[in-house]
């Protein structure tokens, strides 16, 4: 080993999820100890949940673990931000305590039997290692076509994300550092730890079915999640705005060339039905096309205030 034992961060955003916390805490619990057991670890290391204002029980299950087990620990928001924010509020926080971080969902979909392997890559050098989701048997097919279609949608686009990555990634302390630096608001997490660079490693794991309880990632949120990933790292739809207006430019020759065709032909006075379809295909266009530009200056206006983008209203963790 090039490494000696890392001090483990388990970051955990918790979303209304009372249901799955204990089953959750259960399977941790074992795991950290195998992995404490075996040495992979050092003592030290710790499952670190980060609330985001949920409404339910989840932060008193949080606490009430954390005084009967150092081992779990927590940091809650203020309120509901997201989970992006909620992770990145965790490995903030973790990072000051820990070697390597892992982040993953409450639920435990993923895999925690990977933890061995990326702990093993991060071991032979690598810095980053991503969660791949090598298959989706278990989530149901609405789900599985969505968020593959999510994935495709966002590389067409021009956005460098990995295939069927989620948050579901080991990440050292110096990638963390440096990912400090990133201040975007409009946060897209696994689309920037491919810009952060260094060495990185992929790992592949089965996902599961969530172990209780609801998705908190409905279509809505998905669709919200994939379109500030889009704009928050790419420029391509303005570009297709710029290619859809020369593409009119060009169709806009053919009518006009057409029109005199016509006026020639003496026939000038038709046309109505042209005239209107035009009036409403380039009305479209244009509307749409400020709407696409709407967006993109909505976002400069809510980066330019640089808010903060959590506020940790408590915190477990002891100095
Ligand atoms: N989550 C969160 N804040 C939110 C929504 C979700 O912290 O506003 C957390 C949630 O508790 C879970 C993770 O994000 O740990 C992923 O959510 P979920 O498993 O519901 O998403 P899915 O797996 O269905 O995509
Ligand atoms: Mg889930």
């Amino acid at each position: 080993m090039s490494k000696k034992k890392p001090v483990l961060y388990l970051v955990i955003p918790c979303y209304n999820e009372e249901a799955a916390l204990l089953q959750t805490i259960e399977r941790l619990k074992q795991k950290m100890a195998d992995l404490l057991q075996e040495n992979k670890i050092a003592e030290g290391s710790r499952v670190l949940f980060a609330n985001d204002g949920s409404k339910d029980k989840t932060w008193e299950i949080i606490q009430e673990q954390h005084h009967k087990d150092k081992l779990f620990t927590g940091i809650s928001l203020s309120r509901n931000r997201g989970h992006q924010n909620a992770l990145l509020a965790g490995l903030m926080t973790a990072k000051k305590y820990a070697d390597v971080v892992i982040s993953l969902d409450a639920d435990l979909q993923d895999d925690i039997d990977a933890i061995d392997e990326m702990l093993a890559k991060y071991a032979e050098g690598a810095e980053i290692v991503y969660g791949v989701r090598s298959s989706r048997q278990k989530d149901s097919t609405f789900k599985r076509v969505t968020a593959e279609g999510f994935y495709k949608f966002m590389h067409l686009m021009g956005v460098e994300v990995v295939f069927n990555h989620a948050d579901y990634r080991l990440a050292s302390k110096r990638v963390l550092d440096e990912l400090e630096n990133y201040h975007e608001v409009n946060l897209f997490l696994r689309g920037i730890f491919p810009l952060i660079g260094f060495k990185s490693e992929v790992v592949y794991y089965e996902r599961g079915e969530r172990c209780a309880g609801e998705s908190k990632y409905p279509l809505k949120k998905m669709l919200g999640l994939a379109w500030d990933g889009i704009s928050s790292l790419s420029i391509r739809p303005l570009r297709f705005i710029t290619a859809l207006g020369l593409i009119m430019a060009g169709l806009s020759a053919l009518v006009l060339i057409y029109s005199i065709v016509v006026k020639v032909l003496g026939n000038a006075v038709s046309g109505w039905t042209f005239t209107v379809c035009s009036i409403w295909l380039v009305g479209g266009i244009q509307t749409f096309s400020i709407g696409v530009i709407g967006e993109y200056i909505g976002k400069i206006y809510s980066e330019t205030k640089r808010r903060p983008r959590y506020c940790i209203a408590e915190s477990l963790i002891e100095e």
